[in-house]
């Protein structure tokens, strides 16, 4: 049970995601989740050690693209920042957006990265795509979200009681 909201991968943060571990896994390209896991929901300001992830991932043939259920002018400048491809309004966990960015991407192994396991874990493996949980950076939820928050917990300690959720590591 609980199967299709368990991640293939668990790390800290974006920052022990690195591309020698993704190229050895046979993959180039790379979805990562805005809110609170690349910043913080509340924060509008890319900051420094996101920006260089990014061009670090890019520099060594990672191609990096962002995925938000969101939408508006924080969302436009966060994009802007990064200077990535990004499929906003994504409708995580419903397969639509998976297919776009297969498309947008041609095809191969694409990774995604996400913290929530309602939206992100639950839409790639739906999708057939593998998938790494971060720790969420904490920044304030939508009330939707926080709603959400308890049947996560409820999930996630199920996973891990059952010995199914992977361990946090450095990849
Ligand atoms: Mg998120």
């Amino acid at each position: 049970m609980f199967g299709s909201f368990c991640p293939d991968y668990r790390v800290k943060s974006i920052y022990d995601i690195s591309a020698k571990w993704l190229k050895r896994n046979g993959c180039d390209k790379i979805v990562v989740d805005i809110d609170n896991t690349l910043l913080p929901r509340d924060k509008s300001i890319v900051g420094p050690r996101a920006l260089n992830w990014i061009r670090s991932m890019q520099q060594q043939r990672v191609n990096v693209a962002l995925i938000t259920n969101n939408t508006g002018d924080r969302i436009d400048g966060i994009i802007r920042q990064c200077g990535v491809g990004c499929i906003k309004r994504a409708g995580k966990p419903l397969p639509f957006c998976y297919k776009q960015i297969k498309k947008a991407f041609g095809g191969g192994k694409i990774m995604f990265v996400g913290d929530k396991l309602l939206t992100d874990v639950l839409g790639a493996k739906f999708s057939d795509h593998p998938v790494i949980l971060v720790q969420s950076l904490g920044g304030k939820e939508h009330f939707l979200t926080r709603l959400m928050g308890s049947i996560e917990r409820f999930i996630f300690n199920r996973l891990v009681a059952s010995g199914k959720m992977p361990k946090e590591r450095v990849l």
